[in-house]
């Protein structure tokens, strides 16, 4: 029991609670803790033991929890998202009064922290949505503590559940980002012939230079292990089928609702959809047996300059990168205007530098892009950004044109090629569209040299 009240008491003891409570206890400020399944109450306290005899408290109710804590109290929630968290709620607010503060940590759905938030008020409760990223380790030795060179990775987003909706679309950009390295592994893969070992420097190597970020060095490392059960390298018994939680779908979703366009990270969700279908896949590669291009593989792969593939990934990777950003921000700026929560897009990426998942040295730059216009229309056209992006364009569509002769998928490197040749054109085939529209449901059509709306009687006029 503890001796004295804690600061901060933290409810759900899953792998983000545990390991964010032993991080908080360590830094000093004791800790009461609390979870459904009394086991993990336990697993934690002797963790803490171990490491130290950490001012961490273990309690076995709600009640004994929630008054073990120092008023005003904050409670952080660390339990699956939905109703595990409305249950987890009800069970610690009978206990709580007026001036404390319920924190939910998960990655939950912003409509329902606003709702909660509504909810919880009538108890004269506070209620905060904070997405925390970083995973085990992060949650571990600091998602948020964890300080870059201007300022500690963590910051108030906005009211409402503006925090939960930055950690989903957060989360939207890392499936980008795990989708256009898988596509680079792939096309260094199977046409690059490169090694695991080769692989591995590859990726060390890139995280030495602009790419510089978590996720190049963790794929980096993942290409030394060697399999512990059997001969060869893990990652290649690994089983070619993705799981995903939710928040991809919920970017993708929200991109839709606000009409704006997200096609790379779309696509990101869409490879995790059909990586799912391992048997039917299995089938459509015996059928289509004859489009697997095994010849033009063979014949391109020996032609190939590997040194200058390398190169040219390297390039595609971050220009597809930079598209998928864009997109990620377009989407957070047109919910902050439809909502009015007034988002501070430098300062966003500026939190994501460190301790997050898609941490990377490349989020400086979208940070002072956005000190240098705060109304920047997309990344895409920032002038760093822009001259980055012609820069690499010919080794961009170098590396689409080789894939896609190969017959190797790389959608993501072609949503986001699709995407900055969609936008840069002043005009588009969408004439067309307003045509037929106009000319089977009368839907009217704007006109490039007078104001005003026309319809036309295309078949008399033809
Ligand atoms: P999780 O697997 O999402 O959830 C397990 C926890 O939820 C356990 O403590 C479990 O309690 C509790 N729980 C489930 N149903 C409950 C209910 N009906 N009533 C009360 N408690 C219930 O755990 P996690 O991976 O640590 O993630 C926690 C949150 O952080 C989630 O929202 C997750 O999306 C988010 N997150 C996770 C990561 C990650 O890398 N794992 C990273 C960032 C954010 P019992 O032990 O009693 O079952």
């Amino acid at each position: 029991a503890s001796p004295a009240l804690s600061r901060i008491g933290l409810a759900g003891l899953a792998v983000m609670g545990q390991n964010l409570a032993l991080n908080v206890a360590e830094k000093g400020f004791p800790i009461s803790v609390y979870n459904r399944t009394t086991s993990k109450v336990d697993e934690t306290v002797q963790r803490a033991q171990d490491e130290g005899q950490l001012p961490l408290f273990g309690h076995y109710t709600p009640r004994e929890f929630v008054l073990s804590i120092k008023r005003p109290r904050s409670v952080v929630i660390l339990v699956k998202a939905g109703s595990p968290v409305d249950q987890t709620i009800a069970a610690l607010s009978d206990h709580m009064e007026p001036g404390d503060c319920i924190i939910d940590g998960g990655n939950e759905w912003y409509e329902n922290t606003e709702r909660r938030i509504q909810e919880v008020s009538n108890k004269g409760l506070l209620y905060l949505g904070m997405g925390v990223s970083g995973g085990e380790e992060g949650a571990r030795n600091g998602p948020s503590l964890m300080p870059v060179e201007d300022g500690p990775c963590v910051t108030y987003i906005g009211e409402g559940g503006s925090g939960n909706f930055v950690k989903m679309v957060h989360n939207g950009i890392e499936y980008g980002d795990m989708q256009l390295i898988s596509e680079a592994y792939d096309v260094l893969k199977h046409v690059g012939g490169l090694s695991n070992d080769e692989l591995a420097e590859i990726f060390a190597e890139w995280n030495r230079g602009e790419l510089e970020s978590f996720l190049i060095e963790i794929t980096s490392d993942i290409f030394r292990v060697k399999d512990d059960l059997g001969d060869g390298f893990l990652v290649d018994k690994i089983l070619d089928k993705t799981g995903m939680k939710g928040t991809g779908k919920w970017t993708v979703q929200q991109a839709a609702e606000l009409s704006v366009a997200a096609p790379t990270i779309a696509a990101s969700l869409d490879c995790r959809y059909l990586s799912g279908l391992k048997e039917e896949r299995e089938n459509a590669a015996e059928v289509l047996k004859e489009a697997g291009l095994k010849e033009e593989v063979g014949s391109l792969a020996k032609g190939i300059d590997k040194k200058r593939l390398i190169d040219d990934v390297r390039q595609a990777l971050y220009a597809s990168k930079i598209c998928s950003y864009a997109q990620g921000m377009n989407l957070l700026r047109a919910k902050s205007v439809e909502k009015g929560w007034n988002l501070n897009f430098g300062e966003l990426a500026r939190i994501w530098k460190g301790g997050c998942i898609i941490r990377a040295v490349f989020l400086d730059r979208i940070k002072k892009a956005y000190q240098r216009n705060p109304n920047l229309a997309s990344l895409v056209v920032d002038p760093e950004f822009a001259r980055e992006m012609v820069q690499r364009q010919a080794a961009w569509r170098r590396v689409v044109g080789l894939a896609i002769s190969a017959g190797i998928s790389t959608p993501g490197m072609c949503a986001s090629l699709a995407y900055f040749d969609t936008y840069r054109r002043a005009r588009l085939p969408a004439n067309l569209v307003q045509a037929q529209r106009d000319l089977f449901g009368a839907h009217t059509y704007e006109r490039i040299d007078r104001p005003g709306s026309f319809h036309t009687e295309w078949k008399k006029s033809a």
